[in-house]
This record gives C-alpha cells, structure tokens and sequence, in this order.
C-alpha cells in the first residue's frame, strides 16, 4: 500500500528500516501523514523558502513539509538508523531534500541554506528548548530565520506565549515575544505519537519581527529578567537590589511600582528600565 506521495506508509517505514523508538533520543514518531501535513502548513507558504528541520527521524513531518511545496529541505538528524529512509524520501523529491546526519546542537547549518528560511521541528522536549534560545538569542537581529514551528511539551508552549499575571509568564515568554510574535497553533493529545509520551504537546509558531517590540541592550534585559525571575516572589525592589545602588529610583522612572513582583511587569516596562539602567552605566554591586 503507498500513500499520497507514493512513498511507503510511516509504519511500514519503522518496520523495513527496524527504526524502534529509542528513549535516549527522545523518540516519539509521528505516523499520520494528514496531521503532519497539516503541522508543515502552520509553518506559513514554503514554495518560495528553504526549511531547516531538526530531528526528522522516519521523516513524517518532512514528507509533510516537501508536499507542502517547500523549496528545499534541510535535515539534521542524529540518528544513523533513520538515514536509508530519508535518502528515500530524497529519492521521491529529486534535488529538494538534504540530509546532514549529527547533532543539531553542535551542527551549524547556514552552509546550506539559502534565505528567507523557515525552521520547522518536532524534537526531544530538552533539544527543542536550547535550539528556541540559541535562535532567539542571535548576534544580531533580524535573525537567519523567518519563522520557526516546533513542538513542545505543552506547558513549555504555554511559557512561550504567556502574558503577564500567568504562572507561566517569566523569562522564556519575554525572551520570546520581546523580538517574534508567538502563537500556539496545534495542541496534541499524546496518542498522536508512537509511543506516546506521558504529556500533550503543543506546537508553537513564531515569526521574527523586524525589529525588536522596544529598544534594549539585550545582556541588559537579559540580567534584569533572570535576577527578577530567579526570586519571582519578592518585590522587584529586593530582587534587582544587586543591580545598581539606584533601582528603586529607575524603578519608578521606569513607570514601575517597586513593591511590584516580576510576573506583573509586561515587555514594555522591561525594556524600560533596561534603557535606564544602561544608560547609568555599570555599577553593579554584585557580577
Ligand atoms: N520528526 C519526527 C517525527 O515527527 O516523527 C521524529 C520526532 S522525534 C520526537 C525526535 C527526532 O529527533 C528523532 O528522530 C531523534 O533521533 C532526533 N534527535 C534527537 N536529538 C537530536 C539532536 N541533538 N540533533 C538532531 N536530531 C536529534
């Protein structure tokens, strides 16, 4: 039996390439080739983009993103195992697949790629969260990539996307939203995967703004957010005491109560009083 694209179904693929789940690499396959398609067009139009996909394994989503048109297919995949499959799938899609077997961890991909770019992945939970910050982190912005869609544990997706006064709202929301626009657009049940994990997931769409929400030094914001983040409870006052002698003060120019906690304050008022604090100049008490 064949499927849309004339390549054999996913479980027909596991079996002929002996391509167990295996725990230590995060395994959890998705084999429905509508769900899959249906993630690829979250990721926006492809006909015009290449796609860095991290993680193919068996390559669902991958067949996923190529019949949605994309240009060019770039894979990184660890798992030696899963390579004949997706040379496979190359075969069926002449000139539009690559395949680079390693660690996307320590595997730097541009080489390949040709803009505008758009990242798409459903990775290990703990791969997915560093790769999300590397990405959002970038020397310079706008960053290589146009959008990235990944599946997360659903309440890491949920700490994407927050909003201040949420219990998930904290340093990877600001991280986030401060440069991209962060949207869950797919949530999960874990019957989708074999096997299934323990938890839903949820896949997260972001697209990089052109320019940050509102201007900062980045390590600058990044100090004030994980100081007030690390003790969320205490007052901001106490928590960015370390900062600067002056806080209190360029607290309220910031237009910000210092009795008020950090899962209170939104981008805005951040990006604030990371402009006041710059300005000052460093005067640490505490590195
Ligand atoms: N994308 C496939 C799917 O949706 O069915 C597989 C998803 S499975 C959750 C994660 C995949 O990422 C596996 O194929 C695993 O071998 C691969 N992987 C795990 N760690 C990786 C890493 N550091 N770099 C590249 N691939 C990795």
């Amino acid at each position: 039996m064949s499927t849309i694209d004339g390549l054999p179904p996913l479980r027909e693929v596991i079996s002929t390439h002996d391509l167990r789940a295996k725990k230590q690499l995060g395994q959890n396959f998705l084999l429905d080739l509508n769900l899959t398609a249906k993630i690829a067009r979250q990721a926006g139009d492809l006909t015009g983009s290449d796609v860095l996909e991290i993680g193919p394994g068996p390559g669902g989503l991958t067949r996923g993103l190529l019949a949605e048109g994309a240009r060019h297919v770039l894979a990184i995949e660890k798992d030696a195992r899963a390579l004949p499959a997706l040379a496979e799938i190359a075969e069926a899609y002449p000139g539009r697949l690559s395949v680079l077997h390693g660690d996307a961890l320590e595997i730097d991909p541009l080489a390949h790629l040709t803009p505008p770019i758009r990242v798409a992945a459903n990775l290990p939970y703990n791969v997915g969260t560093e790769l999300l910050i590397r990405w959002l982190t970038p020397p310079a912005w706008p960053p290589f990539w146009e959008s990235l869609t990944l599946m997360f544990q659903k309440e890491v997706a949920e700490r994407i996307v927050a909003k201040p006064g949420s219990k998930s709202y904290g340093r990877l929301a600001l991280l986030a939203q401060w440069r991209a626009d962060a949207r869950i657009v797919m949530q999960l049940p874990p019957e989708a995967f074999v096997p299934p994990p323990k938890i839903h997931s949820a896949v997260v769409h972001l697209t990089a703004l052109p320019a940050p929400r509102y201007p900062a030094d980045p390590a600058v914001l990044s100090r004030i957010t994980a100081a007030a983040f690390n003790q969320r409870r205490k007052m901001l006052r106490a928590s960015l005491r370390g900062l600067h002698p002056d806080i209190e003060v360029m607290l309220e120019a910031a237009g910000i109560a210092p009795t008020a906690r950090a899962e209170e304050i939104d981008l805005e008022h951040f990006c604030a009083l990371a402009r006041i604090l710059a300005e000052a100049g460093p005067q640490d008490r505490q590195r």
